[in-house]
């Protein structure tokens, strides 16, 4: 982290991004990390692949991020966060020249291929906790609306500090922020009290094809486009789904499945304890964590839901063994 810091000291003008179809943790690194950076006097641009999710439109300085680099632009230094690989960037990282822009990769998966120049990779809660080491190590203040974002960012990657990547660090920094006067029933809120009422009408529609296997200890639903885009809804109506199988007695692993494009799945897994899903998805050309991974998978579905329920069936039988 040293390194990074003092590579962050030497550039004046940054993009600050993260991973296509960005979630809490993303955009509030991202949001958290430009408002530092300005706090340090640089110029900063967030740059984002895809649009905020409405959700997260109370976070300071969600309304500035754009959608592209301005061509007027030139970055010294593109500052990723919480990006496995440099694919899940997206467009934003195909527009600069990486021969003279310094790549700084900040991120908390532990199957991050270390694409920057300087990467700090740290398996954690969220790349919210590493932004928040981050900003302590530059010596600034953290702000409330730093906080706000964090606090976010936190919260959300650790599913509301319930996923076994909550430590003791990701909780004293959570009580730091809340000390800076960042109200959490008040966040929660914000992120998880605001659906709209058509969220739940999907849910109810999505639950009718959830399917138990492997015993009791899998469980699986999806949504197509015509419940979905077929009523002109973004994706990020069903942002946390897939969460919700992972409540059932003796379920081990959820799996929600949403179309994205004809016979192409975006495919979110869950799960519990030892329970791996990372392998499951790295197997399919994506990542993730332990307990929260996905992936990209083309086919026909029920070939795609077979191919996947297979491989995590798999890897529950190998650990009986
Ligand atoms: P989600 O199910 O919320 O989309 O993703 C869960 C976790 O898996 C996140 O930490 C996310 O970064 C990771 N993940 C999801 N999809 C992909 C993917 O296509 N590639 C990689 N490398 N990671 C993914
Ligand atoms: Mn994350």
């Amino acid at each position: 982290m040293r390194t990074i810091v003092k590579e962050i000291r030497r550039y004046r003008r940054f993009v600050v991004t993260t991973h296509m179809e960005p979630d809490g943790d993303a955009v509030g690194s991202a949001l958290a990390a430009a408002l530092a950076l300005r706090a340090l006097g640089k110029e900063v641009m967030v740059c984002l692949a895809d649009p905020i999710p409405p959700m997260y439109d109370f976070l300071p300085g969600s309304s500035d991020a754009r959608g592209e680099i301005p061509p007027a632009f030139d970055p010294e230094c593109l500052l990723i966060l919480d990006c496995s690989d440099l694919d899940r960037a997206g467009e934003i990282v195909s527009r600069v020249n990486v021969h003279q822009t310094t790549v700084i990769n900040v991120d908390h998966h532990g199957s991050n291929t270390r694409f920057g120049h300087f990467n700090w990779v740290e398996a954690c809660g969220a790349t919210g906790e590493l932004v928040y080491l981050l900003i302590q190590a530059l010596e600034i203040p953290v702000t409330r609306e730093m906080g706000i974002c964090l606090y976010t960012a936190i919260l959300t990657d650790t599913g509301g500090f319930r996923y076994r990547s909550t430590t003791q660090r990701t909780l004293e920094i959570a009580g730091e922020i809340v000390g800076l006067g960042v109200n959490p029933g008040e966040i929660a809120e914000h992120a998880w009290e605001r659906y709209p009422l058509e969220r739940f009408q999907i849910l109810g529609k999505a639950l009718q094809n959830l399917r138990v296997s492997c015993g009791g200890r899998v469980a699986d639903f999806y949504v197509n486009h015509a419940m979905l885009n077929g009523n002109g809804f973004s994706p990020s109506i069903v942002e946390g789904f897939v969460n919700y199988p992972r409540e059932i007695n003796g379920v081990l692993v959820s799996i929600f499945f949403r179309e994205r494009g004809e016979d192409q799945f975006r495919v979110s897994l869950r799960s519990k304890g030892a329970a791996d899903v990372a392998s499951v998805a790295q197997a399919f050309g994506g990542g993730g964590h332990l307990n929260a991974a996905g992936c990209l998978v083309e086919g026909p579905f029920e070939v795609v839901r077979e191919r996947i329920l297979r491989k995590v069936c798999e890897g529950l039988r190998r650990a009986d063994a």
